[in-house]
């Protein structure tokens, strides 16, 4: 069993790496009080988690509150991973930086509508040569 390296806990559980952990409780702190219901925290694991990730709450105007959720869930576990499987790993100081910066370039990427190019499907097959021809294919990759 391994030792969460920061809060020196043995049995690490699910719900102590995403939500009970002094780790990662200083990141919920940081990137937003205001992102998980105030009691939510003391629900069981499944509901906490169910309930924000159905938060179709716009946070800071402009961030729906399941897609926030969703990144610092997934920062959590990424830094959990880095610090136990990369000792030269830095924690970083401001976490919601990180987060906050990962979620706006997913805004940013995933905005419908904001692309100008027209989509074309265009449906390839195999094509039999004219006679007298030798046709070679090949996987361009
Ligand atoms: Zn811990």
């Amino acid at each position: 069993m391994k030792t969460n390296i920061k809060c020196r806990v043995s049995d690490e559980d699910i719900d102590h790496v995403f939500r009970s952990c002094s780790v990662s409780c200083r990141i919920w702190e940081d990137i937003c009080k205001d992102i998980t219901k105030s009691n939510s925290f003391k629900t069981e694991w499944s509901s906490w988690l169910w309930e924000n990730l159905n938060c179709n709450t716009l946070l800071l105007g402009q961030i729906p509150g399941h897609l926030l959720f969703a990144v610092t869930l997934w920062f959590i576990w990424k830094w959990r991973c880095e610090k136990v499987f990369n000792l030269r790993f830095l924690f970083p100081s401001c976490p919601s930086k990180s987060i906050m910066k990962y979620v706006k370039e997913w805004l940013d990427a995933n905005v419908i509508g904001k692309s100008s190019t027209v989509k074309e499907s265009r449906f390839i097959s195999w094509s039999r040569p004219p006679l007298d021809w030798v046709k070679l294919n090949e996987d361009g990759s």
